[in-house]
């Protein structure tokens, strides 16, 4: 096959970081291939999604406005992507078009690799939006015994879990999913939780949900979403009550690799992008 190529459609794509790290890629796993940020309008997408039918097209990354727009224009959906309402990664499989989401898979792989283990724990979850959902799928795949959502709208809470409880069912061990208000964060816990992810868009400026430090221990984990700034009031509130605080590069960097992974079918060069991800953050 002759030159590959990947893109992003989003609006605005400009400061994206995905040609950074996938272009990396791309170079260090020897693949003539090339990525790309398309600025593309909704009134544009649907002619810029039939262009990745192309043989030469290994897929796309979808962003902001798009990621829902994308369900009328694939062929086929994944479980993920249908359950958290969101596109995040189209494959091209010979012309047909996948629809997939690689955000929960993505944080899954890198709490793993970081040693932050859910399993049998009660979690909380700070946060209703696109990115709350992919962090409940994420904490029931690496088997919580449940997640309590907390948000500022209390119906986008409710919402969230109406639609997600009934593609999170299994018999053992069994899966609860709760939901309350955000002020709850700021009162005393009846018990410290082990992991606590700040899914709110808060933390991307500058500001962070109140959180009262008896929900801490020092067996916490405090996730930050976030990642820019990379330390967050968030996180330093997290630390000053104990607990190990991490902000939201991880995920970034492995539901990026999974695209890779997914396109291509050979295992993502992680120190390629571990390195363009730090060039980045450094300019
Ligand atoms: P979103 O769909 O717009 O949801 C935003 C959430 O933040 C909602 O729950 C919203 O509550 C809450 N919120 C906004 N302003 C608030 C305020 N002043 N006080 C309290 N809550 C507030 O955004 P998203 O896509 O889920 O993204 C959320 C965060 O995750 C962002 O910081 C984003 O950068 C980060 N993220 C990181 C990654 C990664 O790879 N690390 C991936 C995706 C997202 P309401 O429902 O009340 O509006």
């Amino acid at each position: 096959m002759s030159h590959r190529w990947a893109c992003l459609l989003g609006q605005p794509v400009a400061h994206s970081l995905s040609p950074a790290l996938h272009n990396a890629g791309f170079a260090a796993a020897g693949l003539d291939a090339h990525y790309e940020a398309r600025e593309v309008s909704p009134t544009d997408l649907p002619s810029a999604v039939a262009l990745l039918r192309a043989p030469d097209c290994l897929g796309a990354n979808v962003t902001a406005p798009h990621k829902q727009a994308m369900f009328s224009l694939v062929d086929e959906l994944s479980d993920e992507a249908r359950a958290l309402g969101a596109v995040n990664t189209v494959i091209n499989q010979g012309g047909r078009l996948i629809g997939a989401n690689t955000d929960a898979a993505g944080l899954a792989r890198w709490m793993r690799l970081a040693d932050i283990d859910p399993a049998g724990q009660l979690c909380v979850v700070l946060g209703a939006g696109g990115a709350a959902r992919s962090v409940v799928w994420a904490l029931f795949d690496l088997r919580a015994s449940g997640v309590t959502v907390l948000n500022r709208t209390s119906s986008h809470a409710q919402r969230l879990v109406e639609e997600l409880q009934p593609h999170l069912q299994r018999n053992e061990p069994q899966f609860d999913l709760y939901w309350d208000e955000l002020t709850e964060a700021a009162l005393p816990a009846a018990l410290p939780c082990q992991i606590m992810v700040n899914a709110t868009s808060l933390g991307h400026h500058g500001a962070a949900p109140e959180v009262h430090p008896s929900w801490y221990s020092p067996l916490s984990v405090a996730i930050e979403l976030a990642y820019n700034p990379p330390e967050t009031g968030f996180m330093v509130a997290a630390r000053a009550a104990g607990a190990r605080a991490e902000n939201g590069l991880g995920m970034l960097l492995h539901q990026a690799a999974l695209a890779f992974e997914r396109w291509t079918g050979q295992a993502p060069p992680m120190g390629a992008y571990e390195a363009a991800l730090t060039e980045w953050l450094a300019a």
